[in-house]
């Protein structure tokens, strides 16, 4: 057929803006535009290989994160040193041994250089007797950590207090569903969402204590005494500045199914693009838990 000039024109324009539409959407895909992200996993007393796959899809789904995995060794650290420097932010899934000197320098140099670290439930339990380590997560628990490791973080009249009243560093009660209350709105991460939320079966960590310097508590939970709980409201999410970088810490996650409550999974991906970017536009789904009803997101199992 033969297309007069203008015609032509036409259809090149055409052709143009389909072709600008279709390698538009894909240079958005392209790995070099998404947040490098760091899994550390490798030891944990919990079961880091079937959960550093869900926190792995929870970040892959949202097209927004480019995730690798760094397994450290399953006994001895000699030699585990991963490129921190490559990554924008750091997920801790690692419970275990100390890390060779050499790493936990770099690693403190890349968090003070603004790197990101995201803190997963037992990743609070390590390191208790590495200093700068415990200033990064605010509070921990277990390890042989109480009072010589700094306050509890306590709701006295409205306000997050230290509490250095003398006590072990970590405990809880037997694992149920419980409600998250957000206690700061205006934060990126918890912007729109919900005031309260009802969590999947977990283990609400309580008494953690820390350094706690700097720690803005996001969320929190009753820890019920008839479950086993302290009779404390407990933080449960919160952020904590390092130097340039950022910490968002999160006390949820003990298993592979409470990773999958679409809470969790929506505010550890909004937690992980905020130390990254400062910024977050991971959505909130319209499936999030409510004040009564859990609600659960689905990945294949990796068990
Ligand atoms: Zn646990």
């Amino acid at each position: 057929m033969f297309l007069g000039i203008f015609e032509l024109k036409r259809w090149i324009i055409f052709a143009v803006l389909i072709s600008a539409l279709v390698f538009g959407n894909s240079y958005d895909l392209n790995a070099e535009e998404k947040i490098r992200v760091l899994i550390v996993d490798g030891q944990n007393n919990h079961a880091w290989k079937a959960t550093t796959p869900v926190l792995k899809s929870i970040l892959e789904n949202t097209q927004k994160f480019q995730v690798d995995v760094a397994t450290s060794p399953p006994k001895d650290t000699k030699g585990f040193h991963p490129e921190f420097s490559k990554y924008a932010v750091i997920v801790s899934n690692y419970n275990g041994n100390e890390w060779p000197t050499e790493t936990k320098n770099d690693f403190i140099k890349y968090i003070e250089n603004g790197g990101g670290l995201v803190v997963v439930h037992a990743a609070d339990n390590s390191f208790p007797k590495w200093p700068e380590y415990n200033k990064m997560i605010g509070i921990g628990g277990w390890g042989g950590r109480n009072e010589k490791s700094g306050p509890y973080i306590r709701l006295r009249d409205g306000k997050f207090i230290q509490d250095t009243s003398k006590g072990r560093g970590g405990s809880h009660g037997q694992q149920h569903d419980f409600l998250i209350e957000s206690r700061n709105s205006e934060h990126p991460i918890m912007k729109d969402l919900p005031s309260k939320w009802l969590h999947v079966k977990d283990e609400l960590y309580d008494r953690l204590r820390g350094p706690a310097e700097n720690v803005t508590v996001l969320a929190t939970a009753f820890a019920d005494p008839k479950k086993g709980g302290s009779g404390e409201i407990e933080p449960m999410l919160m952020v904590i500045p390092y130097g340039k970088g950022k910490v968002f810490h999160t006390t949820l996650g003990h298993s592979p199914e409470a990773m999958k409550c679409v809470g969790f999974a929506t505010i550890f991906a909004r937690g992980t693009e905020w130390v990254a970017t400062g910024k977050v536009t991971v959505p909130i789904p319209s499936n999030f838990p409510t004040l009564d009803k859990t609600s659960t997101i689905s990945i294949p199992s990796t068990k």
